[in-house]
């Protein structure tokens, strides 16, 4: 084994130099295997082939053969002859060792086998398998001697255009693959092989942003300086919707490509649009890579590979984007940084918006964190001085803050069946004369959360888990939001067989929609909910239908919330305010802040001021009330307080452990048996085991138990050492949830 001393280039920084370790024939190595349940295995280097630490490579793995990494040298204990050896090695660039660090952090951080955390790291097949080269057509000669109409479309959409796949072609031009491929078989067309790189251009930092505002400007220099330490740093950028955010760190990402390093945007998927496309290609003339869950197999394997060359400079992405293999990161942005989708609740639980502070820590560069309404966690490390703080106070242009009112539903005499406020009704109308749109928040899919049976009071209830069924009238069925099991609204009861005898108990957005039909006869009403949107496409042509003025009503779920403005867009008005704060969840009230907030911020763009109806039953709860005052800082301090003397997160620390199975006796013997282990001492509690919320999901009995211990404990310590005193079955899983969102 030889010991090679590598400059680390990337960086441009000479003073970094890595240990670089190679091996040779008869080498025994370490190789990681991308298994959920696996870690390390040994093998031995083979004549003929050189490896080093990060190679992709191949092994064999019982009768099979599975992709790998090499992670370092093996273990000298282990009897030569046992080994096995490696087969091959992937012609990719190796993973860095910040990416490896990363890995092992991960795993260790959430308690999950390293193997589980490189196959997020690996989740692309297809970039370990030869694919066919991809073949692009351009123009390189006369037109034929015989011309038709679909020719001259292929040859106009050449004329100007870089080459362009057959697919590509065939789809612009609406012409058949033929037709192509007879024009290239003369001498009009020319064939030519796209580099797997291709498509990914370098942005261009010289281009010129928008005008920086003065503000802006300020908060641009701050967020450099504190860049270029090329150091580990948190900067949160905070601000009101629309105050230039993004633009803001547009620039920092500039100057990390001027730097030479690459820079990742994570976004919660529902906010990665177009729009947000749009902007970057404003800024830099060429599209970031993107990464998402609508990405094909081909774009996923070629992004993958751009990040892994280094050739994609600039990626943003959904959470997973985070596991990509970049060789030179520089500078990660969490947009949206409060948004509780970054916490990935099945499979390896993390939440990404800390694990992108880990690996700005662990290769010691910056991280910003944006947000209007900062989660609890930012704020307080703001407070305490660990992360720095950009403010945006005002908003781009001339509108000012929205205008929110709480409806006092106490005093409100409603119909059975209706939900619709006689002041939020004529606010409704006033909008509508006015030719200016609406959106209605409720966040409940579907027509009604439970339906019985009026004759014999059957409930519809999943088969598999503690949940009711949720009629989807649209679509005709009966749905389980927990497992996805749907099926047909039957015609009368299973349980008495009386016909047409259901009665639909409480509402969802269809509902609300019929009922605001009713109100509105002549409205354009549109449901919107994430199982209406799904992917990028289908919230880009909703966009566009909105601000083509085809939608008058807009009534959804939280997806709404999210992301894009609409100027003709003045009144928000929400059902159910009170919604989120039902249940015991220790982050009820601030969910439930950062969402109306951010329903509100959807009120009112340029010139035309918004207005936003709260209806309450709990006019007086602090959520209201600063949501109705546009006082944060008050919720925030109240928020604090009440977390700090619970010793709640994040004044202290928790860990969920779930154990679950389908047989209730065993996974409750086992949750009793890690109940009567529970660690003791000072400043640490178990709470449970008890039956979790939702008793039952997928056919699998749940119980929970919750450790709390004070901030300076080592949570993960203490946990290993729990579970392993406690023997589990096969037919028994435990999960370890770290820092807990869900307490389902
Ligand atoms: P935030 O991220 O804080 O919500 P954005 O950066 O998205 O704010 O800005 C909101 C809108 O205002 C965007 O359409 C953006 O292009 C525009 N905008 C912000 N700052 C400026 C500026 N200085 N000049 C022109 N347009 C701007
Ligand atoms: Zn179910």
């Amino acid at each position: 084994m030889g010991t090679t001393r590598t400059r680390n280039e990337a960086s441009g920084n000479a003073e970094t130099v890595r240990e670089f370790r190679a091996f040779h024939e008869g080498d025994r190595i370490s190789v990681l295997l991308p298994l959920p349940i696996g870690g390390a295995y040994d093998y031995v280097v083979p004549p003929g082939l050189n490896l080093g630490e990060g190679d992709f490579i191949t092994v064999p793995l019982g009768s099979r053969e599975v992709n790998g990494v090499v992670w370092g040298p093996g273990d000298w204990d282990v009897d030569a002859r046992k080994l096995r050896h490696v087969t091959g090695r992937h012609d990719l660039p190796s993973l860095s060792a910040d990416a490896r660090a990363f890995i092992e952090w991960v795993a260790a951080y959430t308690l999950t086998p390293m193997g589980a955390v490189l196959r997020m790291a690996m989740s692309v097949r297809s970039v370990f398998k030869p694919t066919a080269p991809r073949v692009a057509y351009r123009l390189s000669g006369p037109p034929p001697d015989r011309m038709t109409k679909a020719r001259q479309r292929v040859i106009a959409l050449l004329k100007d255009g870089p080459p362009r796949t057959l697919a590509d072609i065939c789809e612009a031009a609406a012409v058949g693959a033929s037709v192509v491929r007879s024009l290239a078989d003369g001498t009009t067309l020319r064939r030519l092989i796209l580099q797997e790189d291709a498509g990914f251009k370098t942005p261009d930092i010289a281009r010129a942003g928008v005008q920086l505002t003065g503000s802006q400007a300020d908060a641009v220099a701050t967020l450099n300086e504190r860049l270029a330490t090329d150091e580990f740093n948190v900067t949160v950028i905070d601000g009101v919707p629309g105050s230039g955010k993004t633009e803001v760190y547009l620039e920092g990402i500039a100057s990390t490509l001027r730097r030479g390093r690459q820079a990742l945007v994570l976004l919660p998927e529902i906010a990665l649009t177009a729009r947000w496309l749009e902007r970057f290609e404003a800024r830099f003339g060429v599209q970031p890579a993107h990464w998402h869950s609508e990405l094909t197999q081909s774009k996923r394997r070629r992004t993958w590979r751009a990040v892994a060359s280094g050739a994609a400079r600039v990626v943003v992405g959904a959470r997973s984007a985070l596991f990509l293999p970049f060789p030179e990161l520089g500078f990660i942005v969490v947009d949206e940084e409060h948004d509780p989708s970054y916490k990935q609740e099945d499979g390896t639980i993390y939440n990404a918006r800390d694990m992108a502070v880990a690996r700005g820590h662990l290769s010691n560069f910056p991280v910003a964190l944006v947000s209007a309404t900062s989660s609890l966690e930012t704020v307080v490390n703001m407070g305490n001085g660990r992360y720095g703080c950009i403010l945006l106070s005002e908003r781009h242009g001339t509108a000012g803050p929205p205008r929110v009112e709480a409806v006092d539903m106490r005093g409100v005499d409603l119909p059975a069946g209706s939900w619709l406020s006689p002041a939020l009704a004529g606010a409704i109308r006033e909008t509508l004369a006015a030719e200016e749109q609406v959106m209605l928040f409720l966040n409940r899919r579907g027509y009604a959360p439970l339906t019985l049976c009026r004759n014999c009071g059957f409930r519809f209830k999943c088969p598999n888990c503690s949940a009711w069924l949720v009629e989807h009238r649209r679509v005709g069925s009966l749905m389980c939001h927990h497992c996805g099991l749907s099926l047909c609204f039957p015609e009368s009861c299973p349980e008495c067989g009386a016909a047409n005898r259901f009665a639909a108990c409480g509402p969802g957005i269809e509902r609300l929609a019929d009922e605001v039909q009713t109100h509105f006869p002549d409205a354009r009403l549109e449901i919107v909910a994430s199982d209406t949107l799904a992917g990028p496409r289908a919230i880009q042509e909703l966009i566009a239908r909105i601000e083509d003025r085809e939608v008058d009503i807009l009534i959804g779920t939280q997806v709404l919330a999210k992301g894009h403005h609409f100027p003709m867009l003045t009144l928000a008005g929400v059902i159910d305010a009170d919604l989120g704060l039902d249940g015991g969840d220790l982050r009820a009230a601030e969910r439930t802040y950062q969402l109306l907030y951010q329903v509100a911020g959807r009120a009112g763009r340029a010139e035309r001021p918004g207005r936003v109806l709260l209806q309450t039953y709990l006019p007086d709860h602090p959520v209201m009330a600063a949501l109705v005052a546009g006082d944060r800082q008050a919720f925030l301090d109240r928020e604090k307080e009440a977390r700090q003397r619970a010793g709640m997160p994040p004044f202290g620390r928790l860990a969920s452990l779930i154990v679950s199975g389908r047989d209730e006796r065993a996974a409750s013997d086992v949750a009793h048996r890690l109940g009567s282990e529970a660690p003791q001492g000072e400043d640490i509690s178990v709470l449970g085991p008890a039956p979790a919320p939702l008793s039952v999901l997928r056919g699998m009995y749940r119980f929970r138990l919750l450790l709390k211990v004070a901030r300076n404990i080592p949570v993960q310590k203490l946990v290993r050492g729990w579970l392993g005193k406690v023997s589990c079955p096969s037919n028994v899983r435990i999960q370890v949830d770290i820092d807990p969102y869900s307490f389902l």
